[in-house]
Order: structure tokens, then sequence, then C-alpha cells
């Protein structure tokens, strides 16, 4: 349901970042009552905002300027402030942003040869508690907004400078110079925090603004399962399954969600309820943890838990963080598990850690500044 948002309601200034052109619509209702100018003064506002990236009112020059003095009394495009910026000697990027509510989160900028990945949060922090995650241990938890979602989008945008090039022809550009993929695989659980992040990937997904095509955005969850089948149906974008284990006691214990799902039950509905197109498979993350999960029967427990369902297998080196009780396989012990995904068909590719001097790695994001603050 659009929100009402009217300029006699709102004393103070209130951020339209990350609302829906419904509610876009609603809020410029109040200035154009007639519906068609309304509707036109949205596709001007949304294309001034997510193509051209302005964080202010002032230069949208085809809005009359008494328009655009109304709305700048009333209304701001900011985005989360950065307030650390870690660069790793592999060229990805950590930001640390903080929120209205003094809040911290991190997003991670991820250059590669033939695509860049931003990686972000949907919560601050984590309740689920994996027992090999560093964001799980960080104390304070909230949702965040579809505003603070988006939000970190466009200040990486702002930050490196992305405007441009996205508009003139992202096709010429290098991975360096655009984002090609997001996937919320930073803090927190996304389908915990459904109906944000689904309006947040419809603002990201819209064609006349940033367009990333559903394809080429990921939802990575530890596995809430009734979620999973309303997120592939509403949301339409690719679903990353965090499964770890082949067994549910080895599951109970690193993916806790997993004593009100099983496995049986989340690769039942997996099964039931996601429809795959041609050619897509459900892709799984299987962070390799040294005598924990990664042993020649795992691996072949694995493809018969599989089989029948078109797969990819992520398989994640873990990524280290002080205090945590779990060592990363070694290198063979990884490899020799991948042979045998691979003897059955089904493509496994190793993930190569990035960012880890930076602790921007997979799990390794924990707002670290709340730790310093609590030590002052
Ligand atoms: N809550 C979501 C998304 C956040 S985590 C989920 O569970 O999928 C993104 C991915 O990083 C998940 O697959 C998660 O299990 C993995 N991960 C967490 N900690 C890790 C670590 N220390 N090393 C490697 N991967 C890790």
């Amino acid at each position: 349901m659009p929100i009402k948002l009217t300029l006699q309601s709102t004393s103070q200034e209130s951020n339209i970042l990350g609302l829906s052109r419904d509610d876009l619509f609603s809020l410029v209702s109040d200035f154009e009552t007639q519906p068609k100018r309304a509707s036109m003064r949205v596709n001007q506002l949304w294309s001034w905002i997510y193509c051209y990236g302005m964080s202010s009112f002032d230069n949208m020059t085809n809005l009359d300027k008494d328009l655009r003095s109304k709305l700048q009394k009333v209304f701001n495009i900011s985005r989360p402030a950065i307030e650390k910026k870690e660069v790793s000697n592999d060229g990805t990027i950590k930001y640390l942003f903080r929120l209205n509510d003094q809040s911290k989160i991190e997003t991670v900028f991820i250059p590669e040869e033939k695509r860049s990945t931003l990686c972000i949060s949907s919560q601050v922090g984590c309740t689920l508690n994996c027992s090999f995650c560093h964001t799980g241990t960080q104390k304070l938890v909230r949702n965040l907004s579809s505003q603070e979602i988006v939000g970190q989008v466009i200040a990486v945008y702002d930050d490196l400078g992305l405007w441009e090039k996205k508009r003139v022809n992202s096709s010429n550009s290098s991975c360096f110079e655009i984002i090609t993929n997001i996937v919320f695989m930073g803090m927190g659980e996304p389908l915990l925090n459904y109906e944000e992040v689904k309006k947040a990937c419809s603002i990201l997904m819209d064609n006349k603004g940033l367009d990333f095509s559903r394809r080429r955005i990921t939802l990575s969850t530890a596995g809430i399962v009734p979620k999973i089948k309303l997120a592939h149906e509403e949301i339409r974008c690719m679903i990353a399954i965090s499964l770890h284990a082949t067994e549910n006691k080895t599951r109970d214990i690193l993916v806790p969600i997993n004593k009100k799902w099983n496995l049986e039950q989340l690769l039942g509905s997996l099964r039931d309820d996601i429809k795959l197109r041609n050619s897509e498979r459900v892709t799984f993350e299987y962070v390799m943890l040294d005598g924990i999960n990664d042993t020649k029967e795992d691996a072949h427990r694995l493809v018969r838990l599989l089989q029948g369902l078109p797969s990819k297998i992520n398989l994640i080196p873990f990524n280290n963080w002080t205090g945590s009780q779990y060592k990363r396989s070694s290198l063979d012990r990884i490899n020799a598990f991948r042979d045998i995904i691979i003897k059955s068909r089904l493509p496994s590719p190793i993930r190569k850690p990035r960012g880890e001097d930076i602790m921007a790695a997979c799990g390794q994001l924990k707002s670290n500044s709340v730790k310093e603050e609590a030590s002052i």
C-alpha cells in the first residue's frame, strides 16, 4: 500500500530515497493534482535520482523553480554517511556507513576482471548466530529500511563517480567503473527483512533508473523456508542458499535456523516451489571448515542430497576472524571435495577470498566501530 506523505503531515525534512514509485506519486500529488502531470513529475524525479544521482532538488532543471523550492523545503535525498573507507591491496573496497540513528553497517565493492559486485547489508547485525560468521557476534540488530538498502548503492555510485559512466555507455566501461552485480551477502538475513528488501529490489531493478536485471541481483539466505518461495515469485531475483552442511546434526550447529527448518524441509521446498527457467540453477554456498564439513563423505552426501535439483555449489574457503573456533580447510581438501562434486556434473567453483586484509571477505563483516566505541 502506498504511504501517504504530505506537506501538511511532514513537519521535518524527510528522505525520498528508497520510496517506491507509488509512494512518490502520492507525495507529488500534493503539488500536482492532475494525475497525468503527477506521473510525469514522478518520472522526472526518478530519472534525476536514479540516473543522475542528484542529491538535491536545485539542479533538477525540468521541474519548475517553485516546485523545486517547495520540495527542497520539506524533503531531502540524502545518503548514508561514509564513516570509513578501506581499500584492500586486491582492489576490494569496504565502506563503513553511519545511519541516521548512528548505527553502522558495512558494504563491500569487489571489482573483478569481467564483473564488479557490490555486497550490501540488509540488517544492522544479524539474529541468526551462525557459529562461523563474524556478523552474528554483533550485539546490536535491527532491520534496514529500503532507503538504507538503496542508499548503500547510491552512496557507492557517488563515491566512485559512477553516475556518468552508467549513463554514457556502461558496455564500454571497465568493471572498475561500473557495478554489474548486487548481492545481499553483507550483514543480516535479507529474508527476515522481507518487505523492505523487496521494495529496495524493485527500485534497483527499475529499468528507468538503476536498471539491474533480476539475474544480476542475488539474495543470499540461511534458509527462511516460507520466504524463499515468496521471494522467488515476487522479487524474482536470484537466490543463493547458505547450505554449509549435509547432515542436520552439523547444520544445527553451523546454521542454527536449521532447527526451525531442517535440510529436508529446505530442499523439499526448493524442489517443489522454485520454478527454474531454462539453464537456471539453484546456487548453494558451502563454507569449507577444517574437519567439520569437508570430508569426502560430506561431498558424496551433498551430491545425493541435491540429486534432481539443478544446482551450482560455491565452495567458500572459511574466512577467519579473531575469536572464531574454526579453521579453513586445506586447499587439498577443498580440491578433493570439489572433484567429487564436479564428477557428478555439478558446477562447483571455489570462491576466491577478497579483501581479507581489510576484513571485507564473506562473513567477516561486523561494525568494528561498535567494539571501538564500547572500549573507549
Ligand atoms: N544471512 C545471509 C546472508 C549473509 S552472509 C546468509 O546466511 O546467506 C553471506 C554468506 O557468507 C553466507 O553464505 C554465509 O554463510 C557466508 N559466511 C559467513 N561467515 C563466513 C566466513 N567466516 N567465511 C566464509 N563465509 C562466511
